[in-house]
């Protein structure tokens, strides 16, 4: 309902001008607008995960349509430069991808090369180093493979049998108890992996194809490298993809993040996104002493030059947004439409 109401209100001031007067305007000169990603489907995942993946042809379009409104889009630290010197061209757009998944070296990069777009990837890099899928997301995708079954078995994994696959949260509450025993049991990356080659074994799905695919696996440091050469700006999203609460492990991530990176890609890395876009105060002070100088979130919005730089906020772009919704928001309208709404993010 309020996603029509959204649409039809798009179209109105779209067919007024309304949006464009607002994207040439003196009031959108002074914003920057920070578009977020996360993956770019190799097979169906934007059919599991609508909220984070796209499908190719969808992001084809997102970037026609940058490119057909003359938006400039800039490299992240150039634009939050121009910002604070009130240098930015008009309509100002930065695009990020989050974790830097191997689908964004193989599906997204191609297209935004064709573009000619800069590209900011906020890189985790645990699982770059472990080639393995990502646990938690390899679970959730094969279960969701077998969504319907509700299958009486449970015990070779640790849990209490039957495993009941008919909804997004009976699916959900099983990866939180995998991944709820894995923590208990300190399993490292090998054993959450071996845990989840015998759920494969368990919903009877082909492991060995899910890894030769590489669905769910994180970019590996040789692609890193060779889009970085390339032109690609890799910045900081944790080591584990985590925000631990206590300032030693919180920093520990950022440090082992920007060790790898820097190693990999022979920059310095001071940019930061906050992992599935939870902050809180305390990491201010904390990415401050990391020589952090910007953070990004997941809350929709404009960055002017009063946002805290470590609280910049980001349009979620996903496969549930319309061209027209996009389009809003790429012309500064958006945020004046934007109806609280929780979106899953990663
Ligand atoms: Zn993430």
């Amino acid at each position: 309902m309020l996603r029509n109401i959204r649409r039809a209100t798009f179209r109105a001031l779209q067919t007024w001008g309304v949006s464009r007067l607002v994207a040439d305007s003196r009031w959108r000169r002074q914003r920057l607008l920070i578009l977020c990603y996360h993956g770019v489907s190799q097979e169906d995942e934007h059919l599991w995960r609508p909220n984070l993946y796209m499908e190719s042809n969808v992001l084809r379009q997102r970037l026609d349509i940058l490119q057909r409104g003359e938006y400039n889009v800039l490299p992240l630290g150039t634009a939050l430069q121009h910002l604070h010197a009130g240098e930015l061209p008009p309509r100002s757009v930065v695009i990020t991808f989050d974790d830097g998944m191997c689908d964004f070296y193989r599906r997204a990069y191609p297209l935004l090369k064709s573009c000619g777009f800069p590209v900011t990837v906020y890189q985790t890099t645990y699982y770059s180093h472990y080639q393995r899928p990502v646990f938690n997301l390899i679970c959730s995708y094969m279960l969701w493979k077998r969504r319907g079954m509700v299958l009486d078995k449970g015990k070779e994994l640790g849990l209490k049998p039957p495993l009941d696959l008919r909804t997004e949260s009976s699916r959900e509450e099983i990866v939180l108890r995998l991944m709820r025993g894995a923590e208990v049991d300190h399993l490292n990356g090998a054993d959450r992996d071996a845990l989840a080659a015998t759920l494969a074994s368990v919903l009877q799905l082909d492991y060995d194809e899910l890894l030769r695919k590489r669905l769910l696996h994180v970019m590996s440091p040789q692609e890193i490298s060779e889009l970085a050469a390339a032109g690609v700006d890799f910045q900081l999203h944790a080591h584990r993809h985590r925000t631990p609460m206590d300032e030693a492990s919180f920093r520990k991530e950022i440090q082992e993040n920007r060790q790898r990176l820097q190693a990999i890609t022979n920059s310095d890395p001071r940019h930061f996104c906050y992992p599935s876009g939870e902050y809180h105060s305390q990491f201010l002070p904390w990415l401050d002493s990391e020589n952090v100088i910007s953070a990004t979130t997941c809350n929709p919005g404009l960055v002017t030059t009063r946002t805290h730089p470590l609280l910049l906020p980001r349009f979620v772009d996903t496969s549930a947004r319309s061209g027209i919704e996009f389009e809003g928001w790429l012309a500064g309208v958006g945020l004046l439409l934007a109806f609280k709404r929780s979106a899953r993010t990663g």
